[in-house]
C-alpha cells in the first residue's frame, strides 16, 4: 500500500508529497531529488511508538 507523506525540502522549503510503500518495511532509506530545485534529499522513514510512519527529510550537506 502506498501512503502519501507531506514534508518540506530542506533545500529550498518547497512543499513536498513523497509516496511510501508501506508494506515494504520500516525503516526506509532512499534518496529523492526535489522536484523544484532538483537536488538530492535524504529520506528516511521510520514506524514511531504508535505504529505510524514518520518521514524525515535531510540535505546531503547536513549528513557531510
Ligand atoms: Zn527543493
Amino acid at each position: 500500500m502506498l501512503r502519501e507523506m507531506v514534508s518540506r525540502c530542506p533545500y529550498c522549503g518547497e512543499r513536498l508529497v513523497v509516496e511510501i510503500d508501506s508494506t515494504a518495511g520500516f525503516p526506509q532509506e532512499f534518496t529523492y531529488d526535489c522536484v523544484v530545485c532538483c537536488r538530492p534529499i535524504e529520506v528516511r522513514v521510520r514506524m514511531n511508538d504508535k505504529g505510524n510512519p514518520v518521514m524525515e527529510l535531510r540535505s546531503e550537506e547536513d549528513t557531510a
